[in-house]
């Protein structure tokens, strides 16, 4: 993978979306923890794919995550989880608001 797809825009096809955008509603708990690193730079896991035939998972931070989505969305995994509030860049994925996953009020109409 090349470097330059760094600083371009993430775009994913409308089923990419809607995959990414229904594993974030459907399974906000993270896999990850703190000894999980990013398989490029080192940083802090933020996101894990299992590739079809494949090992191990691949873990990214938002950084890579957001470089690599579209291809990593185009391999097919298996599974996946993202932190969805390092794609509030990405055009098309529904970020839910991090105080209203913290608050814990009752209030809320889920
Ligand atoms: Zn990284």
């Amino acid at each position: 993978m090349s470097t330059n797809t760094m600083t371009k825009p993430t775009t994913l096809s409308p089923v990419q979306l809607d995959q990414i955008n229904e594993a974030i509603k459907t399974a906000p708990e993270s896999p990850l923890n703190a000894l999980d690193l990013c398989d490029r730079c080192s940083k802090g896991a933020k996101a894990q794919f299992t590739l079809p035939h494949a090992e191990n998972p691949l873990r990214f931070c938002g950084h890579h995550t957001r470089a690599y989505l579209g291809a990593l969305m185009a391999a097919q995994p298996v599974s996946f989880w993202v932190a969805a509030e390092d794609l509030w860049t990405v055009n098309g994925v529904d970020v839910p608001a991090p105080d209203n996953r913290r608050a814990g009020d009752g209030l809320t109409d889920s």
